[in-house]
Order: C-alpha cells, then sequence, then structure tokens
C-alpha cells in the first residue's frame, strides 16, 4: 500500500459548480462564484475585503505593491519559508532580510525582529508555518513603534486564529492560499485579505491590469481605462467554482484533519522524552488547522534514515523549505540579520508525515507504525 503525503480534496458540489459556471458563460475572473467566495471569506475572517487571487505568491506580490516597495527598501521576514514570500519583495528591487525563527513553532522570532530594522526598513512578513500563529501582540507593536507594514503570509494558516482572530486578518494585509497542498483548494488560488481599507481601491486596480475595470462593472464609470500599475492576478471562475465548493466543507475539512492529526500526536507525543525527537508546539492563545504534522528528528542523518524506512513502507514523508538565505537567489537578493541557527537545524531535520481530508485512519495507523517501529530503535 502506498501512502502519498498529500492528495486534493473535492466533494458532490466540485464538478456541479464547475459545469455551472460552463453554463452561465462565467469563465473568465470575477464571475459568481468569485463573489462567493470573497463573500464568505469576508465574513468568516471578518476582513473589510478579500480578493480573490490565482494564488498566495499573486496576493503578496500585489501586497509589495500596495505597500509602495521601492528598490532599496527591506523587508523582514523568516528565512524558513516558501520562495514567493521572498521573491514578491525582490520583483519590486527590496532586500528580503532573513530573521532566525523560534524554536518552537519555527515562526519568525519576535525578539529578534527590533534589532534587525534600519531607516530602510518598510514592512515585516510574519509567516505562519503550519498554520500556528505567530506572536501578533509583539510583531504589531513593534510596527506600530516603527511605522512599518505588515503582510501576514497565511498560505497555511487558513481556519487557524491568534487570540480569537483569524490568521491572515491581523496584519494590514494577509495572503491566504488555495494550491492543492492546502486544506482548502482549488489546485491553484489564493486571496488577498484587506484589514485597512485604504487599499481597498489601490487593490482593485492592481489586480485588473491597472485598470478601473471594477469600478466600471459596478457603474461608478462609464468606461474603464488604464489608471495605474498592475497586472492579471485574477483566478477564472472556474477555479473559484471548485474553490466554493470546498468552502462550503470547511468546517469537516478540517476537522477531519485534526482528528488524524490528534491520532498522530497520541502516539508520537511519547517519543519526545522516550528518543529526543520534537513534536509540534501549539502555544495556548493559537488554534490551529491541522495543516500539517511535523516532527524533528534529532540530526540530520536520523532524518534521513527516518524517510527512508517510510519510503520502505511505502509512505512519503517529505522534509520542507531549504531555507532561503541558503539558496542561490536569497543568496544574491537577501542578508542575514544574525545568526539562523535555529532555521538551518530546523531545516535539517524536520519531517512531515502524511496529511489529507482523504486519509483514512487504516493509513494513519500504518504511518504511526512504521514510525514507531523506527523512533523505539533510537
Ligand atoms: C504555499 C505557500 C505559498 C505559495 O502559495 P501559492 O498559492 O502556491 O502561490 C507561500 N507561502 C507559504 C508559506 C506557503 O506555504
Amino acid at each position: 500500500m502506498n501512502i502519498p503525503f498529500n492528495k486534493p480534496c473535492h466533494n458532490s458540489n466540485t464538478f456541479k459548480y464547475i459545469c455551472d459556471a460552463f453554463e452561465r458563460n462565467q469563465t473568465a475572473g470575477d464571475g459568481a462564484y468569485t463573489k462567493l467566495c470573497n463573500t464568505w471569506i469576508e465574513e468568516q475572517f471578518s476582513v473589510a475585503q478579500s480578493l480573490l487571487t490565482h494564488s498566495c505568491t499573486a496576493a503578496l506580490e500585489m501586497g509589495a505593491l500596495l505597500f509602495s516597495v521601492k528598490q532599496g527598501d527591506e523587508v523582514i521576514m523568516p528565512s524558513f519559508t516558501f520562495v514567493s514570500t521572498a521573491n514578491a519583495f525582490v520583483l519590486r528591487g527590496a532586500t528580503p532580510v532573513f530573521v532566525d525563527i523560534r524554536p518552537d513553532t519555527y515562526n519568525l522570532d519576535e525578539t529578534l525582529i527590533e534589532e534587525a530594522i534600519t531607516p530602510r526598513t518598510k514592512a515585516i512578513v510574519p509567516v505562519h508555518y503550519a498554520g500556528v500563529g505567530c506572536e501578533m501582540d509583539t510583531i504589531c507593536e513593534i510596527a506600530a513603534k516603527h511605522d512599518l507594514k505588515i503582510l501576514e503570509d497565511a498560505a497555511q494558516g487558513f481556519g487557524s486564529t491568534y487570540k480569537g482572530k483569524a490568521l491572515g486578518s491581523i496584519g494590514d494585509l494577509g495572503a491566504l492560499s488555495f494550491h492543492e497542498t492546502k486544506n482548502i483548494m482549488s489546485g491553484e488560488g489564493g486571496a488577498l485579505l484587506i484589514n485597512d481599507t485604504s487599499y481597498c481601491e489601490h487593490a482593485e486596480i492592481i489586480r485588473e491590469k491597472g485598470t478601473n475595470r471594477s469600478k466600471f462593472f459596478r457603474g461608478q464609470v462609464d468606461k474603464y481605462t488604464w489608471v495605474d500599475v498592475g497586472s492579471s492576478y485574477l483566478p477564472s471562475d472556474i477555479l473559484a467554482a471548485c474553490l466554493y465548493s470546498l468552502l462550503e466543507n470547511a468546517s469537516p475539512i478540517n476537522a477531519r484533519r485534526m482528528e488524524i492529526w490528534n491520532k498522530y500526536d497520541n502516539v508520537l507525543r511519547p517519543f519526545e522524552k522516550q528518543c529526543g525527537i520534537q513534536c509540534p508546539t501549539i502555544p495556548e492563545h493559537c488554534t490551529h488547522n491541522a495543516h500539517m504534522y511535523q516532527i524533528l528528528l534529532p540530526n540530520l542523518e536520523l532524518r534521513t534514515e527516518f524517510i527512508n524506512h517510510l519510503k520502505q513502507h511505502g509512505i512519503t514523508a517529505p522534509f520542507h523549505y531549504v531555507p532561503l538565505h541558503s539558496a542561490p537567489a536569497g543568496n544574491k537578493y537577501g542578508r542575514t540579520h544574525g545568526s539562523l541557527d535555529v532555521t538551518d537545524k530546523v531545516s535539517e531535520t524536520l519531517v512531515r508525515l502524511p496529511m489529507f481530508y482523504d486519509l483514512t485512519d487504516d493509513s494513519a495507523n500504518q504511518v504511526l507504525e512504521v514510525a514507531s517501529d523506527f523512533l523505539e530503535k533510537l
């Protein structure tokens, strides 16, 4: 039996809604399903505006444009993240400044942010790793004190909260991902969440190729034209139809993932004391969305053996990010602040277990059996 790491999910409405988009002759962007998705997200996340995009990457790029980030500006972010977090700002000529992560949540270490700030710093990009919230109160205080913007990379955080607030709804802007590897997905997809309403009009223009077409569709202007710099960041309504079918089922999807997460945790947590692995840490003031179950092995050699052991039993358990500061482009376009020892250590020892909605109890038990087999011998 082969157990993959991830499997995209759909339900009985997915194809129905997709066909409906065709029957309505609405397959381009901003059709009926896009509007349904945006309204759903605005209500559930309590944000002023949600703008569906074709990816989280697109939402991050829009964020960099909205913050008017330019050549010479600096943006503080973790090195332990996906390339898009940095690329969005590098595309504008800015320099990512990589700061180390916390050893428990693998999120940006909020105690190191302030010393990384220079007169060129423009924004902070907290990444909510594994859907577990960064220390947003401290990060917001620092941003307010130094007049910096916050763009939350909440790609993995759909359905998680920090002190009762949805991840992605706390900073000036937030970015969600609906890539097939995320809890709620449409193959490719994302959304820009806007808290600071002064960004709304500009965001619509950037997303619609630099035109005021959204205003035109609302009847607020009688023709539309090129008014600013922009690009095409809309998803097709076909994808929005797929996404809407999953948004409607977001609760059961995340609840099932949580069952699997808890099942893993019950069996693996005792190995922390027994053999020195590290299981996920969820701060008390955070709720999480069971996006990921990851463990740290004691060292790189043991991680490699562990991954191979699972692979021999048909189980795919990948490691995660190659830290951006050690990647060729990260080296060229970014700089580090202080030591990134925790980042390096975590990236060398972290492994992710299979986690998806359709994972059966039998499969999850098999993962645990094979993993325990290895860990018991350490
Ligand atoms: C998945 C992910 C992204 C990119 O999402 P896309 O929708 O594929 O563009 C960005 N940041 C983080 C932290 C992610 O996990």
